[in-house]
């Protein structure tokens, strides 16, 4: 299978190898398959019946299948050691829970199948991944690339700008996690990146790529869940479900939309979003606003020009396409912590504010069907004692984490001590 931008009428393809370590298409549009594979569903629910790494191997090999089976089988065992469950909350409604990884949301699936899967296609010795992070994608790098051998890994964050979980899931690896910590905020963080990049001296000197949230090998695994869920779904319900996505930059959603593409039965999509409402917009309105996003209590999906729409236009061509499979939401800060509330008191459970835009949209469509928990409550602790009073359990491994010292190296935001460092690694 080859790759090509979404941007390129003409289709110039690229092996997986170039795709993913170019991370953005060198026209600045996402890498999308030549074509779509299509999954034997029954196959599919027999390895999903013996272990979801069984079911991803096959499901992976669809789609990368230039890469020997027997690197897949290995990549995704090692990427997949983690639970993946549906918690019920009565017997038409469920909330998939994506948060039982290393860093406690669904950014595992991606990272932890892209570093794998980088380890192996890197057949020469020496790659530095550099990411820029105001948090959330600093810590599903550093777990996804934690001990991946040849691989170094530079995240860069703003002093004073990251919480302190975030900061300890970046900075308590230590081998071969290397934490900037930068003085200066995270456009700082980002433009130092970008010079990076455009140091040629430094290119020819340093094999150096970016594990952003667009890049393939993040976003194709992402589509493996929506398969397990529904396996799970169709134990006890013959109707194909709706599946609710709570969504930001629309990497997890439009995954979802190319397992519907392979093959996987979908009712409907909900495209559930906080404040930063451009997709539910575009689907009534039929015009695209990109625009600023706006601050809300569900962080990770504040954003206001979503990068895989783009994605999401290849799969479906126009608004009319994507209106006959998809559905808008989106929910206020107000909305959110009542539903915190809400859920905690009819269902005794505590949800983190991302999931909760889940639910409310899984509440207002009246589903049959499914939304995607993307975080653990563990996470939001201030979030969750604002709505509910009280501070959410925090699990053990977290909490470890936490307790753990930080080390980090501090950093004016200089171009030329991070080319330094750079070349000390
Ligand atoms: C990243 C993230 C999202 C949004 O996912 P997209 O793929 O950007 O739409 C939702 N919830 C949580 C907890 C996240 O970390």
């Amino acid at each position: 299978m080859r790759f090509y931008s979404t941007r390129d009428k003409s289709r110039k393809l690229f092996t997986l190898a170039e795709a993913a370590f170019a991370g953005l298409a060198p026209d600045g549009g996402l890498f999308v398959p030549e074509h779509i594979p299509q999954a034997d569903m029954s196959r599919v629910r027999q390895l999903a019946d013996i272990s979801y790494a069984d079911m991803s191997a096959y499901l992976a090999a669809l789609i990368f299948d230039d890469v020997p089976q027997a690197t897949i089988d290995d990549a995704v065992r090692k990427a997949y050691d983690f639970d993946i469950n549906f918690h019920w909350f009565d017997g038409r409604k469920a909330a998939l829970e994506l948060f039982h990884g290393p860093t406690f949301a669904f950014k595992d699936f991606g990272a932890r199948f892209m570093g794998q899967m980088t380890g192996r296609l890197n057949t020469t010795d020496g790659l530095t991944i550099l990411t820029a992070t105001s948090g959330d994608t600093g810590s599903a790098v550093a777990g996804g690339f934690y001990n991946v051998p040849g691989v170094d890994v530079v995240i860069l964050y703003p002093d004073g700008k990251v919480s302190p979980l975030q900061q300890a899931q970046m900075t308590t690896l230590g081998g071969n996690i290397h934490p900037l910590k930068v003085r200066g905020n995270f456009d700082d963080c980002q433009r130092l990146v970008k010079a990076m990049f455009n140091d040629a001296d430094l290119r020819s000197r340093k094999r150096i790529t970016s594990a952003n949230s667009i890049n393939l090998l993040r976003w194709i695994p992402q589509s493996f869940y929506y398969f397990y869920a529904y396996c799970l779904w169709a134990e006890g319900h013959s109707q194909a479900p709706d599946v609710v996505v709570p969504s930001g930059n629309y990497g997890n959603i439009t995954a979802g939309m190319l397992a519907a593409r392979m093959g996987m039965p979908v009712r409907r999509f909900v495209a559930a979003s906080n404040a930063n409402d451009v997709v539910p917009e575009f689907l009534v309105t039929g015009d695209y606003r990109p625009r600023a996003s706006v601050r809300t209590l569900a962080n990770a999906m504040d954003v206001g020009a979503p990068s895989n729409f783009e994605r999401m236009m290849w799969l479906y061509g126009d608004v009319d396409n994507l209106r006959r499979e998809v559905v808008g939401f989106s929910a206020t800060d107000a909305e959110i912590l009542a539903a915190i509330r809400e859920i905690e008191e009819k269902y005794g459970y505590i949800s983190d504010p991302h999931s909760a835009v889940g639910y409310l949209a899984a509440r207002h469509y009246d589903i049959d069907g499914y939304w995607l928990s993307t975080a653990s409550a563990a996470k939001f602790g201030e979030v969750i004692e604002q709505a509910t009073g009280h501070w959410p359990d925090i699990p053990e491994a977290l909490q470890k984490r936490m307790d753990a010292p930080c080390v980090y190296t501090m950093m004016d935001a200089s171009d030329a001590d991070l080319k330094d460092y750079l070349l000390s690694l």
